[in-house]
């Protein structure tokens, strides 16, 4: 039986193997799919990081050439600061992250870093510049340490750990009884969303770029684990070139400078105290999110009595 049982075995390793080696060239696929919308000009240059300085020059964009989605967008991340983007959902917040990664090029105006045109300079340099925890992570297939190491390769044990200490995930990690070996994705242990942006925060911090592109998490995390995340992408965004995309004005409080976008423009700016003064659309957000919370709190504290 033992004799028939091991190649049985065998062969159904083999099977979950070539079906995993399926899913991830399917997933490589699409990813070259949705690449091929750009490419390295014949004489692209690695891109020079000085202190990470990003503009939009009067970016204009459109996936399809009727729909104008970016109109005309002017700003500035000075390096090391935190600018944060916020307004209703469609106004166009994801596509600046995602033109500023150069998944797509922009149809007018243009977009620098340190004042090099990103359509100038390689994708790859590119990317290894900029670090993205976008809203929904999707973790590989491997283990939490593999998933962690993935932002630089050459990291040691220690600088593992120390990442995802800051990342406040280690205290997790180690609660698991295999710990960093922990098999997480589709096969294996099944991550909450606030576990997996810690996991892609980590990485981050590993990877330690002068530029970051922060897409908050919107979806109703408890109060707990949003404490939790906001302090770790507030050390990773200490001292670097910081965009953020933020759901939950709350945290942005202290940007260097707020952009309100509505439908492809940009309606208001200004720190959090100005564009409270203004009264307009970010000061009438912020108290729609004030009474939301407040409400939130009391149904806490009714729950607890009752
Ligand atoms: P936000 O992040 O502010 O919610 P997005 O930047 O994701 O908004 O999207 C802005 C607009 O662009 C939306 O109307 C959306 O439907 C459209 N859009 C986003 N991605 C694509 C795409 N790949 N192709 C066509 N339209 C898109
Ligand atoms: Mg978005």
């Amino acid at each position: 039986m033992i004799q028939l049982y091991q190649p049985l075995n065998f062969l159904g390793w083999v099977y979950r193997e070539i079906k995993q080696a399926i899913t991830d060239i399917e997933a490589m696929f699409r990813l070259l799919a949705e690449e091929v919308e750009v490419e390295d000009k014949p004489d692209a240059l690695a891109l020079a990081v000085a202190g990470g300085v990003v503009r939009f020059e009067d970016v204009r964009f459109s996936y399809e050439p009727e729909r104008r989605i970016l109109k005309g967008i002017s700003f500035e991340v000075p390096a090391g600061k935190t600018v944060a983007i916020v307004g209703p959902s469609g106004a166009g917040k994801s596509t600046i992250s995602r033109l500023l990664f150069r998944f797509y090029d922009v149809s007018s105006g243009r977009i620098t870093i340190d004042g090099q045109d990103v359509r100038d300079v390689t994708q790859k340099s590119l990317r290894d510049a900029i670090g993205m925890v976008p809203q929904d992570t999707v973790l590989f297939n491997d283990t939490i340490f593999y998933n962690i190491r993935y932002g630089r390769w050459d990291a040691s044990q220690e600088e593992i750990e120390a990442a995802a200490s800051m990342a406040q995930i280690d205290g997790f990690i180690r609660s698991l009884p295999k710990g960093y070996d922990t098999e997480v994705g589709e096969r294996g242990l099944k991550l909450s969303g606030g576990e997996k942006q810690r996991v892609a925060i980590a990485r981050t911090i590993l990877k330690a770029p002068p530029i970051l592109i922060l897409d908050e998490a919107t979806s109703a995390l408890d109060s707990y684990t949003e404490q939790e995340i906001q302090s770790a992408l507030e050390s990773v965004s200490r001292g670097r070139t910081t965009l953020v995309i933020a759901h939950r004005l709350s945290t942005i409080i202290g940007a260097d400078e707020i952009i309100v976008l509505a439908a492809g423009e940009v309606v208001e700016r200004g720190t959090h105290g100005e564009l409270l003064d203004r009264n307009g659309l970010y000061a009438g957000m912020w108290a729609r999110q004030r009474e939301a919370d407040q409400a939130r709190e009391l149904l806490a504290r009714t729950g607890e009595d009752a």
